[in-house]
């Protein structure tokens, strides 16, 4: 069932039954966590001096001025436009998928690529994962369309295979400049793949997600720096439908909640606080 014909309660109501809540049971209720996975001291989690296994994402161009953030961000989609085809999945993709969203957003997600809907659509996160991902923004108490989405490719590698070094360098320099266009309180960052080039680190999701990150800017960009959360990528989610994973994810965006001050919506029948 399509998101556009879903009321809130009823979305929220999903969302609550796939994470093990009951509907009248308040988010603080959330059962025990898992068994704690082991935490990456910061010295792992930083980009290691050894050749890395994922490409990372480039420093973007800086500007001293960014402007007002709408007309930055149709200045870069148009500039990546104007450059692109430009490296390896230039013949393979329908449409290049620049990104949504409030050009003001506190809150962004970022994924790794565009995949076979998106590419048909021209639009991140559309299909069944992009449905999921809207079921997660509501279950946070945001519109999707309150958030920033984007991936590091803005086109569809042939065969949906993994990023190529080339291709993150020509890509990813234009999700830095989105990053700084619409400076973000915090970033999610969607799957393994994604927080890997983001973050210029080499540890897996596993260990990565519910641990608050931070990226760094681009020297100059007078920009500070921004928390990231990684978790998993909705289409994990949907593969690996365990009530630990939903659960897992859930407590991700609740921390991302209480990073931007974020009220868990009340769920229907959920009980009126005593004055
Ligand atoms: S990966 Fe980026 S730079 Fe390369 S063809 Fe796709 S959109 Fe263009």
């Amino acid at each position: 069932m399509s998101m556009h014909r879903r009321t809130v309660a009823q979305v929220l109501a999903a969302f609550d039954r796939e994470i093990g809540l009951e509907v009248t049971v308040r988010a603080a209720a959330v059962a025990a966590p898992p068994d704690p996975v082991p935490v990456p001291s910061p010295a792992r989690a930083a980009p290691t001096a050894t050749p890395p296994s994922v490409p990372r994402v480039p420093v973007a161009r800086v500007t001293a001025d960014p402007g007002a953030p709408e007309a930055r961000l149709a200045e870069i989609e148009a500039r990546h436009a104007a450059a692109c085809p430009h490296c390896t999945t230039a013949s393979a993709h329908t449409h290049l998928v620049f990104g949504e969203g409030a050009p003001d957003a506190r809150l962004m997600f970022v994924g790794e690529a565009p995949g076979e809907v998106e590419d048909r659509l021209g639009r991140p996160f559309v299909g069944p994962a992009g449905e999921k991902l809207d079921e997660m923004i509501a279950a946070m108490g945001l519109r999707r369309e309150d958030t920033y989405i984007a991936n590091v490719l803005k086109s569809r590698p042939p065969g949906n295979r993994e990023p190529l070094p080339d291709e993150v360098a020509a890509c990813g320099p234009f999700l830095v400049e989105q990053i700084l266009a619409i400076r973000p309180k915090a970033i999610v960052t969607l799957g393994g793949s994604a927080t890997k080039m983001l973050l210029g680190t080499d540890t897996g999701i596993t260990r990565m997600r519910g641990q608050w990150q931070r990226w760094t800017p681009p020297e100059g960009s007078e920009c500070a720096p921004i928390p990231v959360m990684p978790t998993y990528h909705p289409a994990f989610v949907l593969r690996t439908y365990t009530k630990e994973v939903r659960a897992q994810v859930w407590s991700d965006l609740r921390q991302v909640m209480a990073e931007l001050g974020i009220e868990p919506p009340v769920r229907p029948g959920t009980p009126a606080p005593r004055s």
